[in-house]
């Protein structure tokens, strides 16, 4: 099966009235680092505070009527979109978690209407769970992100920053499974095929960036990381993204925790915004040196807003952080 154009302009019909139409704005500070405009997809402001509300609505209003409903494992952003999407069309949607996930994460997701099935020690578990509902109650799983109509969803991103900004030179796109940067840069080449699309990630548990090098889906540890949504494996039976990143995407790069600390306080200063350490990976390659010089105009997207505040609020104030075994050094903006 092979996603086109045609599928990104179904999706942004489908979704529409839920995860609508996001603000494009520049970004003055980032414009005047390099010379060109430098804008911001703000993706923050869909209803769950993150862009996988547009995947998660197209995949739920294309299931057929009379279905039982749908699952997924994901604990993040997905599990929150896929609840507030099978809320809107009326259907019953089951997240299923390890006994490992914080009861924040637990509330969150029952907050949007979803029934929450906790299960097992490990995400293995939980994933384990979700396929027997798919054979006992007849639930449809929603991958977050190697799945066509997921992979549309977060196309029409793509399709709304082409359209506000047919001059883009280049797009900035975080990369985790590639559901978004698979769905993005098709838009984005369909329409404009001299565009550049770079995906970025953390160097900490980059299965994409890996499986690009290998040629093939790798096994990579998880590992604790300021950029959290962007961890997790892209599954060995990957179907369809990432072969879209191996084909669509012009680079990957990956960026330290340091320069995701760094970008954060950045975003947070200069332009006012909380955002997840998953959203300011391209801001932090940028800023860190990584990208080649920008000619033209260039854009990240913002991709959610969900992480912990007083993690957060610690981060801006320069102080030590502390995640699993990992700790990262607090720094005062500006020193
Ligand atoms: C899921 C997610 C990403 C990455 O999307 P993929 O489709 O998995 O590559 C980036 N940022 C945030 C906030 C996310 O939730």
């Amino acid at each position: 099966m092979s996603l086109t154009l045609t599928d990104i302009l179904a999706a942004r019909a489908a979704i529409r009235g839920v995860a609508d139409h996001t603000p494009f704005v520049p970004s003055p500070f980032l414009s005047d680092r390099i010379g060109q405009d430098f804008l911001l997809k703000l993706e923050n402001m869909q209803p769950i505070g993150a862009f996988k509300l547009r995947g998660a609505m197209n995949a739920v209003m294309s299931i057929p009527d009379g279905t039982a409903g749908v699952t997924c494992c994901s604990t993040g952003n997905h599990g929150r979109g896929v609840a507030y999407a099978a809320a809107k069309r009326g259907i019953r949607a089951v997240i299923c978690m390890s006994e490992l996930v914080p009861q924040v994460k637990v509330d969150g997701i029952r907050a949007l209407g979803a029934e929450v099935r906790i299960v097992g020690q490990s995400q293995d578990d939980a994933q384990e769970e979700c396929l027997r509902l798919v054979g006992a109650d007849g639930l449809v799983e929603i991958s977050p992100f190697d799945d066509a109509k997921v992979i549309a969803g977060q196309g029409t991103i793509g399709l709304e920053m082409l359209e506000a900004r047919p001059d883009l030179q280049t797009i900035l796109v975080p990369l985790s499974g590639g559901g978004l940067a698979a769905g993005v840069a098709l838009a984005a080449k369909t329409i404009r095929p001299d565009i550049r699309v770079i995906g970025i990630t953390m160097e900490r548990g980059a299965a994409m960036y890996a499986a690009l090098r290998a040629g093939h889906p790798v096994e990579v540890d998880e590992v604790p990381s300021l950029a959290d949504s962007l961890g997790g494996g892209i599954g060995m039976d990957n179907k369809l993204s990432f072969a879209m990143c191996r084909d669509l995407l012009d680079d990957t790069i990956l960026v330290s925790e340091e320069e995701i600390r760094d970008a954060m306080q950045v975003l947070f200063f200069e332009d006012r915004i909380v955002a997840e350490g998953a959203c300011v990976v391209g801001i932090a390659a940028l800023l860190a040196g990584k990208l080649p010089q920008a000619t033209g105009p260039m854009a990240t997207i913002i991709t959610g807003r969900n992480l912990d505040m007083g993690m957060f609020l610690a981060l801006m104030a320069g102080k030590d952080v502390h995640l699993g075994e990992l700790t990262i050094r607090g720094k005062t903006y500006g020193t």
